[in-house]
């Protein structure tokens, strides 16, 4: 893989101040790379992570990008390549969950969903089909919950069912590039996106629906990601990969 003058990767973790992302950065940082820990909002809690990183003995840079905001990705990549030269992991993990009823979703909570989770990942992947380096890594986000299907998820799954197609559509256009590009399917997951709002029977009930009888810590999808991210993970290319502990 191509590397930055230093000697290590360089990666771009979308949403990397809380939950999944967060511990990707934290993963991706031992893991020797350079580490760029995107944020919409938690200023606060982005500087966290960039400060246990760099406990660690790692490197790390915050960037605050909406990605729904075409002109604030392409910002963000210019500042990334200004920082480092270049990107060479993509990990597109931003992403935000609304539930209800077909019947009852409203038009502005649909639109929001598309923005961030449909829109956020184009935006990104189109930024990195031009400027990835050779040998680089995409890492998309679907969920397991396309498959699952249950009732009330039905715009969330929209959102990352097209996702999937966007990873083997773009796992083709890479073709003479060295570049892979998966998707990662999380099954229930203990983060806020998870948790909040949900009654504790519910968050139990869901949990011991694995054969593994457990939430997925944020430690366990990093752990995915780190696979594909890394030198094991170079033959997987176009795929998705259902980390969830056996619930489906
Ligand atoms: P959290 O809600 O815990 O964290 C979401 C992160 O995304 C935050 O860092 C947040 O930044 C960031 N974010 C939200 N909107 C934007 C935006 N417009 N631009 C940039 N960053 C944004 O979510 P999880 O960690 O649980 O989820 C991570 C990914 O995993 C998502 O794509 C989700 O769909 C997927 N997933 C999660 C599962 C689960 O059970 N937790 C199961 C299956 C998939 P800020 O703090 O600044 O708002």
């Amino acid at each position: 893989m191509t590397t930055n003058t230093n000697g290590k990767k360089v990666a771009l973790v979308t949403g990397a101040s809380r939950g999944i992302g967060a511990a990707i950065a934290e993963r991706l940082g031992r893991d020797g790379h350079t580490v760029i820990i995107n944020y919409a909002g938690s200023a606060t809690a982005a500087e966290a992570v960039a400060a246990k990183i760099e406990a660690a003995g790692g490197r790390a840079l915050t960037v605050q990008a909406d990605v729904a905001d075409a002109d604030a990705v392409k910002t963000m990549f210019d500042r990334v390549e200004a920082a480092f030269g270049g990107v060479d992991i993509l990990v597109n993990n931003a992403g935000i969950m609304t539930l209800g009823t077909i019947a009852d979703m409203a038009d502005d909570a649909f639109g929001k969903l598309m923005d961030v989770n449909l829109r956020g990942t184009f935006n990104t992947l189109r930024e990195a089909a031009q400027r990835l380096r050779e040998g680089g890594r995409v890492i998309n986000f679907s969920s397991s919950i396309v498959g699952l299907y249950p009732p009330t998820y039905g715009v969330y799954a929209a959102t990352k069912a097209a996702v999937e197609a966007l990873t083997v559509v773009m796992a083709r256009e890479m073709r003479g590039r060295s570049i892979t590009v998966n998707a990662i399917a999380p099954g229930p997951t203990a983060t806020e996106l998870f948790l909040n709002g949900k009654p504790q029977e519910v968050v139990d009930r869901l949990a011991k629906q694995a054969p593994l009888e457990r939430l997925g810590q944020p430690e366990d999808i990093a752990a995915a990601v780190a696979f594909l991210a890394g030198p094991d993970g170079a033959w997987i290319n176009g795929q998705v990969l259902r980390a969830n502990g056996g619930i489906i």
